[in-house]
């Protein structure tokens, strides 16, 4: 980049001219899947389709008998189910799109109006001239103006993971896929900087033409899903085979009740087991996850999971034929009609069957996965208005077991609004003033070059720092100065740059210089390693040996440092012309000193409380900074984490830490409270120290470098101001930068999962006390106790409804005050386990106690009026306990916060409003009877006993 341009960009007029002629720099979204494809496939659960063909056999029957209520009944109930669910399901995935848009919300720098200024990524537009930086992704198709050792990670469209860009012509690579003065949207800066001027914006981009990835969603298992399917699979064995119990009961008992000869026996028995193997595709994944669960892992025979449906059918078919065939020669004739049993018969085993299906319907979890949908979506959404951008689903959860935070310093717990405090160039006056002398020319203008950070003079009241704040910080001070950075920046020609890393912890750049007439490189850096490269200082007196003014410079540094303030140290060399040494090797050669500046940075006035908070709910906040040992321990006693008591045990720097063995350093990252002077490399090592202790870690980085320690933790957590890189290999991004966000992410990520806990605790309890009552219910008496359609209603409660009031609870704060959870604790506690199977108990004890006193007919049928009261006793129970499962684990009556629980009432109310019309004009469709007034007060006042025996032992634990 020998020779600097001016660049002035687009005006207003111009950018709005532009989009109309080339658009905006959006993309647009992929077809979506049709709503009603989505619909249909949710009918593709195998146990669906059953209840559904059975519910067309029933039909064949009805018309038979001319009585439809029941079947057009689990019609119904079939889609209103599917139908809510899907509803809730579409709902949740329309959350996630916040991801895209947030995305497309990025600042880039660009140049506007002559200015540099920032714009959101979708408003660049043809023509545009951008400023690319390390670490960001680069927003649109174009041609470079200026490149500085720029490299380029151009995977994500050609597989090349770096790439040297540049505009000289003799260093063009001709087999490159784009050209070496190009650069594509989507693709990433490694290292050096650019100016680009954008060509094609939105699906004009190669990105747009050939990449989706900006709509991908993000399916990925958390660790809490596996568990939940684990525990899904053990419900769904548990439901099939009580199921099969409970058709076979219904099935000997009407046997016994209404004997049938050997000949229809034989041909029924043909007929199931017909059924049974056209059903393979049903239950074999059931019994393969039975054996799953007994530790006997196996995988599904291939001629089983290849095998479509309809060849399982046709099996079915061949085998019926050949058993019918078998009892020919017995005397049983199948062609005759008299050979089968009666169709009254005929429905009953339909029935029966039926019951058994829906008794699976009932029992397996469908609502699980969708609460965790739900409930992940919701705190992805609601998280962002406490500025946590969710970019892996997995975090939100994780997040509330994290046991150690490794935050960064500036910006996370400091305001990231730097500030030139005091400077001590030692060759200026006690007013430290700048004019026109040498020292003056060679400070104001290694400001101004050895830096890659703007001034934004779009509001010239208020002037903004763009990129790096240290740099801006340094600007800014020129500019109150009255020296402006731009003009001494475009005059001076940049030879060689080497920027600013936190492994080199200085920069350096190489000029011809105008105002000095000489090629000069200037450093700046951390003091320390500034000064062990000066042989000279130059001071107001002329040139003296550093040695001579070590002392004084370091007193000087730690005075500064203990007020938390970061420090620079300044230097230069004027180089030969005739020098062709490297970059490297000048900095090395023996450098003059300048001088040392001091840039404030207060710490956030929420950090000591959150820290605080985070204290007390036993996790360990440890700051990693390159900030130096003095300025680091401020900061920590500041926000709270040092106290008196501490010493150099709860210390380190990088290099000492690097210089530890494992085992030691294993036991030294336990105590320790701050990692000064560390390195990414650090970072990442004291995660993984960390993890091998069984910590789970959340780390914050915004640099490029801090990638793999992103990636390494549980939770990487990366700067809304930080690197695309960084940002990409992270979990969540805090849109403020702010510790304060960590947590009340740690706060979400508890809340979510004690929701899920909640909706767990109801649902199987509905689930013991539905699977028994239906099982021992059969078997005893004569009527059923629950018939299929009432069982669906009482599954769409629990499944669905439920699963959406409890999911959507808001946050708790108290969930603050408990220690962490271990990540691999299983999600179902004693306490919950010993509450389900009381409570289910105690609800089957009183329902089947109920059972036996409703008085019978001669034939020992209870009365309908007697069985819609026992269904309708059946919701109010679940229905009150809806209220406990909301205040389990808070300490707190049920009543607590209900007002503000919106998604809770209406969950309630419907569910209340939905029994009270299924029962007054449920008709034959739910075996229900219009229930008396004093009756509907009875049950709905006994029934709340649940709620008020809750709320007695919430307030004896509470004392
Ligand atoms: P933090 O935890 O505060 O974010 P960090 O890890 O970002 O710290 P570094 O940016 O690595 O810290 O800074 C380490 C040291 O390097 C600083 O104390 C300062 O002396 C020096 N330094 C920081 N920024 C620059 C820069 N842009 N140019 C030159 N030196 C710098």
């Amino acid at each position: 980049m020998e020779q600097k341009k001016h660049y002035s960009g687009l005006t207003d007029a111009q950018v709005l001219k532009s989009q109309e002629e080339y658009g905006s720099n959006l993309l647009t979204p992929p077809v979506k899947t049709p709503l009603w494809k989505l619909f249909i496939e949710k009918f593709a659960d195998p146990i669906v389709r059953i209840l559904l063909i059975a519910a067309l056999l029933s039909l064949g029957i009805s018309f038979i008998h001319n009585e439809y209520a029941e079947t057009i009944g689990i019609f119904c109930a079939i889609f209103l189910a599917t139908g809510v669910s899907f509803w809730f399901e579409m709902d949740a995935n329309k959350k996630f799109d916040i991801l895209n848009q947030v995305n497309d919300d990025i600042m880039i720098k660009v140049y506007r109006n002559g200015n540099i200024t920032e714009v959101p990524r979708k408003d660049i537009v043809v023509g545009d001239i951008v400023l690319l930086e390390t670490g960001e992704e680069v927003p649109a198709d174009g041609e470079l103006l200026e490149a500085l050792s720029l490299q380029i990670d151009e995977s994500c469209l050609t597989g090349e993971l770096m790439i040297d860009k540049t505009t000289n012509p003799d260093d063009f690579d001709k087999d490159a896929t784009y050209p070496s003065n190009w650069v594509m949207r989507g693709t990433k800066v490694l290292d050096g900087h650019g100016i680009m001027e954008v060509k094609q914006v939105g699906d004009q981009t190669q990105y747009g033409q050939v990449a989706q990835k900006s709509t991908e969603i993000n399916e990925e298992e958390t660790p809490l899903n596996v568990q939940l399917n684990g525990l899904a699979q053990f419900i769904g064995v548990i439901g099939f085979a009580l199921a099969i119990l409970t058709f076979s009961a219904l099935f000997i008992k009407d046997l016994i009740q209404n004997p049938i000869s050997l000949g229809q026996l034989g041909l029924l028995g043909a007929a199931i087991l017909g059924l049974i193997i056209a059903l393979s595709k049903v239950w074999i994944p059931i019994l393969y996850d039975a054996f799953d669960l007994a530790g006997k892992k196996k995988s599904i025979p291939a001629s089983v999971s290849k095998k479509g449906w309809f060849t399982w059918f046709i099996y079915g078919m061949i085998v019926f034929i050949v058993c019918c065939a078998i009892g020919y020669p017995f005397g049983v004739n199948a062609l005759q009609t008299d050979a089968w049993i009666s169709i009254e018969t005929a429905n009953r085993v339909l029935q029966y069957f039926m019951i058994a299906v829906t008794l699976i319907v009932v029992a397996v979890p469908e609502g699980l996965p969708m609460s965790v949908t739900l409930s992940l979506a919701l705190s992805m959404r609601r998280m962002l208005q406490t500025n946590n951008l969710v970019r892996k689903m997995h975090a939100c959860e994780t997040m509330g077991a994290t046991t150690v935070i490794c935050t960064d310093k500036t910006g996370t717990l400091t305001q990231n609004q730097m500030q030139v405090h005091q400077t001590n160039f030692y060759g200026l006056t006690a007013s430290q003033s700048l004019d026109d002398s040498e020292e003056s020319n060679l400070i104001k203008e290694g400001i101004a070059v050895n830096s890659t950070a703007f001034l934004d003079y779009t509001d010239p009241q208020k002037v903004k720092s763009l990129g790096n704040p240290t740099e801006a910080a340094l600007l800014l001070w020129l500019h109150k100065n009255n020296i402006e950075y731009t003009l001494l920046r475009e005059n001076a020609s940049v030879i060689e740059q080497l920027t600013f890393t936190t492994e080199r912890k200085y920069m350096a750049t190489l000029v011809h210089s105008p105002l000095l007439k000489e090629k000069i490189l200037y450093v700046k850096g951390a003091p320390e390693i500034v000064l062990s490269k000066c042989r000279e200082i130059k001071t107001f007196e002329g040139y003296q040996p550093i040695n001579e003014y070590r002392k004084q410079i370091e007193k000087q540094l730690l005075d500064y440092q203990n007020q938390a303030m970061r420090t620079l140290g300044f230097a230069y060399k004027i180089i030969e012309d005739t020098s062709n040494a490297s970059i490297q090797e000048l900095v090395e050669s023996g450098l003059t000193f300048l001088g040392i500046v001091a840039i404030s940075d207060p710490v956030r006035t929420d950090v000591p409380d959150a820290v605080a908070e985070c204290l007390n709910a036993g996790i360990d906040v440890k700051i990693v900074t390159g900030d130096t040992p003095g300025t680091a321990k401020e900061i920590a006693r500041q926000i709270g984490t040092w106290k008196p008591e501490d010493n150099e045990e709860n210390i380190i720097t990088g290099i000492d830490f690097e210089a530890l063995p494992d085992d030691v350093a294993f036991e030294r990252v336990k105590k320790l409270k701050v990692m000064c002077r560390a390195r990414p490399t650090d970072k990442q090592r004291l995660v993984q120290l960390l993890q091998q202790g069984g910590a789970i870690v959340a780390v914050t980085g915004d640099g490029t470098n801090d990638a793999p320690a992103l990636n390494h933790a549980h939770v990487g957590l990366s700067m809304g101001s930080g690197t695309s890189v960084a940002k990409e290999a992270s979990d969540i991004t805090l849109l403020d930068d702010s510790f304060k966000s960590i947590a009340t992410a740690v706060m979400w990520g508890r809340s979510l999962y004690q929701n899920i806990q909640r909706f767990l605790l109801f649902q199987l309890t509905i689930n013991v006390v539905a699977l028994i009552i239906v099982f021992l219910g059969s078997l005893l008496g004569h009527e059923l106790p629950l018939t299929v359609t009432q069982m669906l209603w009482v599954n769409l409660i629990m499944d669905t409804f439920a699963a959406g009031a409890l999911a959507s609870l808001p946050p708790n704060k108290d969930v603050m005050k408990d220690k962490p959870r271990r990540n691999n604790d299983f999600i179902i506690t004693r306490a919950m386990r010993s509450n389900i199977l009381f409570v289910g108990i105690s609800f089957v004890i009183l329902l089947l106690g109920l059972l036996f006193i409703f008085p019978t007919d001669v034939n020992g049928n209870i009365s309908r009026y007697d069985l819609s009261c026992f269904f309708t006793i059946f919701v109010m129970l679940q229905f009150w306990n809806l209220f406990n499962a909301k205040a389990f684990a808070t300490g707190k009556s049920a009543f607590n916060g209900l007002t503000h629980d919106g998604g809770f009432l209406s969950v309630a109310l419907i569910i209340l409003i939905g029994q009270i019309l299924i029962v007054s004009f449920g008709g034959d469709v739910f075996r229900t009877e219009p229930i008396s007034l004093k009756d509907w007060g009875i049950i709905i006042g006994g029934t709340s006993i649940v709620l008020w025996i809750g709320e007695i032992i919430r307030l004896i634990k509470r004392k």
